[in-house]
């Protein structure tokens, strides 16, 4: 057997080493690790994704430990993916903020890895749903993706969850912001956590108000036989709310799977995934042909002096490259 089919047949029977080697592969872009998504892909479709989103410092990665030790309590396994784009560590690096999650790191049934690597074919982002598919396939019953920060970046990673949980706390407002302007979709639970705090109330009305006003813009028929967010109140380091919590996720995926949601939702995710490869992978063919080209060199230049506009310029370029008798692909 090839290497990789060693490898995927070890990450196939739950291998953590395999595991863990796998998304370093990805997460470099190395030729093998597209191999062995190659590989798993058939195996994977199985885990309840679940991203977590919000800002920094709300009480995430908080939230996920008291989560993970919930599901753990009911014998799932999990794996927990880290993105963020901000840290200067990579490859697992065990970042200072995931310190929340140290209790389990010596539990088999727990896998947790951060991420942090921007040098991926397409990103951070597309490295992070590679190896969201190798926790799926390695038998993670629960994968659990968080992001820090809120770029775009992380909202694009998080989109490829099958349920979607934005964290809050009392004084985030900037959030409810993002939702009140449509920069941030609605997602499908929102925990404000850290309730012990006097304003909770207030920002749980103030969040009510937005979902009502995003209702007011559909047809009452879609609004009734829609999924209505839940606001959970959360006390996180006390695991107060995770109960909630749990019972919420688990209805939403029965939501999703009587509506037929979920497989649309998967569709679009995956339609979404195969463009940003396809584009990244043109992109990246696009600057490497062009860097020593001198005909490009000249167009540029044209540009430079303002005698050519850059769309027009683009459009040259794309005219080249349809054109096979000047070895365009
Ligand atoms: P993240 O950046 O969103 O992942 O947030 P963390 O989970 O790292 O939590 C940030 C800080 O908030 C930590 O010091 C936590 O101990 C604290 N924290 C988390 N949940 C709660 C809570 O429910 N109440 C209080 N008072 N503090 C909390």
């Amino acid at each position: 057997m090839s290497d990789v089919a060693t490898l995927a047949q070890r990450l196939l029977d739950g291998d953590r080493r395999a595991l863990a080697r796998a998304i370093t592969l990805v997460e470099d872009d190395r030729p093998e690790g597209w191999e062995l998504v190659k590989a798993i892909y058939p195996h994977t479709g199985v885990a309840d994704v679940i991203g977590f989103t919000g800002p920094p410092g709300v009480g995430k990665s908080t939230l996920i430990g008291a989560l993970t030790r919930a599901r753990r309590a009911a014998g799932r396994t999990v794996g927990v993916l880290s993105i963020d784009p901000s840290s200067p560590f990579t490859h697992g690096a065990l970042l200072g903020d995931r310190i929340r999650l140290t209790e389990h790191f010596l539990d088999p049934g727990v896998f947790i890895r951060s991420m942090a690597n921007r040098g991926a074919l397409g990103g951070l982002s597309e490295a992070a749903l590679q190896a969201a598919l190798l926790l799926d396939a390695a038998g993670r019953q629960d994968v659990f993706v968080e992001t820090v920060g809120v770029g775009q970046a992380e909202i694009d990673i998080i989109d490829h969850a099958d349920t979607i949980v934005l964290v809050l706390m009392p004084g985030s407002g900037d959030s409810i912001q993002a939702l009140k302007a449509g920069v941030m979709e609605i997602p499908d639970v929102i925990v404000i956590n850290k309730a012990d705090h006097p304003l909770t109330d207030t920002m749980v009305r103030e969040i009510r108000g937005v979902l009502s006003l995003a209702n007011l813009e559909r047809p009452p028929e879609e609004v009734r036989a829609s999924w209505r967010v839940p606001i959970i109140k959360a006390e996180a380091t006390l695991g107060r709310g995770v109960e909630e919590l749990v019972d919420a996720l688990a209805a939403h995926r029965t939501h999703i799977l009587a509506g037929g949601q979920l497989d649309e939702r998967r569709r679009r995710n995956l339609r979404n995934e195969v463009i940003a490869i396809a584009t990244a992978r043109m992109r990246r063919g696009l600057e490497e042909e062009l860097r020593e080209d001198p005909e490009f060199q000249r167009v540029l230049d044209e540009v430079v002096q303002r005698r050519l506009d850059p769309a027009s310029a683009a459009g040259g370029l794309l005219a080249r490259m349809r054109s096979p008798t000047l070895g365009g692909a």
